[in-house]
């Protein structure tokens, strides 16, 4: 048997090619692993880049990095989730003719397919000059795609090279996981890292949190923590705070006569608001109230969610562990009374006319949850917001430098016009871990005695210096690196060096 490690102080190089820098989407990490042939190694996600993040300073288009460089040689394509993020970029391996294994959990793969292929349908549609990849490439990347079960150690690497993987369930999301991957040498001494990828909440709608999770937690020593810092600097708002707002901000749309427009994120966060709405409808939200859902892909999502098992859909509602009693409950937690489905294009642009200046209650749900896609677009650009009496309530993450971002940073320049409807961004609607002590909670109930290097990712570079301060004060005497986009760094035991990636002169995208 080839062993590909002396000692437990081999190399290992870990490459940013996304969700660094400052940045918080294109999520990708390579990591190589000494020994193993020619550059190979694996990728933990390859997410897109969306919004301010796409481009760089000088105007490089960050989606295209080369496929080349990131991807030659990988054995194994590891998927926290399916958030785009974190997955849209992968069909271009695939489109560029490689062939790696793509390794995620069954309500990752669920997901996948729907979500891509909306990714490839939104770049047709904008008739981009180069598109990333098309739906036949989507359909290419899913014949690799392998499902994996979590807390099973998998084996991932070359042959014989004694690396593992192992998924563990973390409530961020439907199907998300933070991944610890094994390394053991001949004398079984062992350098393990833990991608944490995003982090999810302590208690958590649909998937449910990762408290119930963290008993079947291993305990091995964790030496090099790759870890995200979204919303550290955030303290977190409970769940019936979140939804009293939400729900209050809703009823006072009503009271100064006007309606709600919701764009929301098609994958969980659609889902979890008609949960919301379901449990609220007589109550905060009459009965009489006309729901609309204009969100194509969310109801493709919706089908999935309902076809899940009851092992993959909790029972869990906000901080409640068993608030749905039975399967029939379970499964009926996104119905809603008074509900509308709108399918087509035209009829989407009709409710907009419509609903303009609808005189009764009403809340349309629209896909695209940053205003930059998705049919929230035509209430956005079409009559509804021009009545000053509707609101526009975002409850997704704006990424810098999309049409939601904008639209909450200058309340009423919808258009371009000073009047119209009112944008308001409402408080507490995140899947990811908030604030120092919720994050800590959640890391130390690993072995973080042996920690030797500490790469902080996903954030915004005050979110990520306030995390290392937070760990300085915690006692970890641990190398803490706030890795930059396209930088590599050399782990040999305790030390760890950085140098920009250089990447290869082979031509084309790969
Ligand atoms: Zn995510
Ligand atoms: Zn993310």
């Amino acid at each position: 048997m080839k062993n590909y490690y002396k000692s437990p102080s081999s190399k290992i190089e870990i490459i940013s090619f996304g969700g660094d820098g400052g940045l918080v989407s294109g999520s990708c990490h390579r990591v190589n692993f000494e020994g193993s042939d020619k550059g190979s190694g694996i990728c933990v996600d390859y997410g897109l880049f969306q919004g301010r993040d796409e481009r760089s300073a000088r105007g490089e288009r960050w989606n295209f990095t080369r496929v080349g460089d990131i991807a030659h040689g990988l054995t194994d394509i590891l998927i926290t989730h399916t958030h785009i993020d974190h997955t849209g970029r992968i069909p271009m391996v695939y489109k560029a003719g490689l062939t790696q294994r793509i390794l995620a959990t069954e309500t990752t793969a669920i997901f996948m397919k729907p979500m891509l292929q909306n990714s490839a349908l939104i770049q047709a549609r904008e008739h981009l000059p180069n598109r990333l990849y098309d739906e036949f490439d989507v359909d290419k990347t899913l014949r690799y795609l392998k499902v994996v079960k979590p807390y099973v150690k998998v084996p991932i690497g070359q042959k014989n090279s004694q690396i593992t993987a192992e998924f563990l369930p973390n409530g961020h999301v439907m199907g998300a996981n933070s991944i610890l991957i094994r390394t053991t040498n001949g004398d079984h001494q062992e350098q393990n890292i833990l991608f944490t990828g995003d982090m999810g909440k302590p208690q958590q709608s649909l998937c449910g949190g990762y408290l119930d999770q963290v008993a079947k937690y291993p305990h091995d020593p964790i030496h090099i923590l790759v870890v995200e810092s979204t919303s550290f600097t955030r303290e977190p708002i409970s769940f019936e705070e979140k939804r009293t707002n939400l729900l209050n901000e809703i009823n006072n749309v009503w009271r100064n006569g006007g309606n709600p427009l919701l764009p929301v994120l098609s994958f969980h966060r659609f889902q979890e608001i008609l949960e919301m709405l379901h449990n609220s409808q007589g109550e905060l939200i009459p009965d009489d109230c006309q729901i609309f859902i204009d969100a194509p892909l969310g109801m493709t999502l919706l089908d999935k969610f309902k076809k899940l098992s009851p092992e993959q859909l909790s029972n869990q509602y906000g901080d409640e562990a068993d608030f749905y009693k039975n399967e029939d409950e379970s499964f009926g937690r996104f119905n809603l009374k008074n509900l509308t489905v709108i399918n087509s294009h035209e009829d989407s642009i009709n409710l907009d006319k419509k609903l303009a200046g609808y005189p009764g209650k009403a809340i349309i749900i629209a896909s695209g949850g940053m205003g930059e896609h998705g049919r929230s677009v035509n209430y956005l650009r079409g009559y509804f917001c021009k009545n000053p009496k509707n609101v526009v309530l975002f409850t997704c993450f704006q990424a810098d430098g999309t049409k939601g971002a904008a639209l909450v940073h200058h309340e009423n320049v919808l258009n371009g016009r000073t009047k119209g409807a009112k944008v308001i961004k409402v408080d507490g609607f995140t899947s990811h871990i908030s604030g120092p002590s919720e994050t800590f909670a959640f890391l130390e109930r690993f072995n973080l005695t042996k920690l030797e290097t500490i790469l902080i990712t996903h954030g915004k570079n005050s979110a990520r210096s306030a995390m290392m301060t937070e760990f300085q004060n915690r006692g970890y005497k641990a190398n803490i690196i706030l890795p930059n986009l396209n930088q590599k760094i050399e782990i040999i035991g305790q030390s760890a060096n950085t140098s920009p990636y250089n990447f290869s002169s082979r031509s084309g995208r790969l």
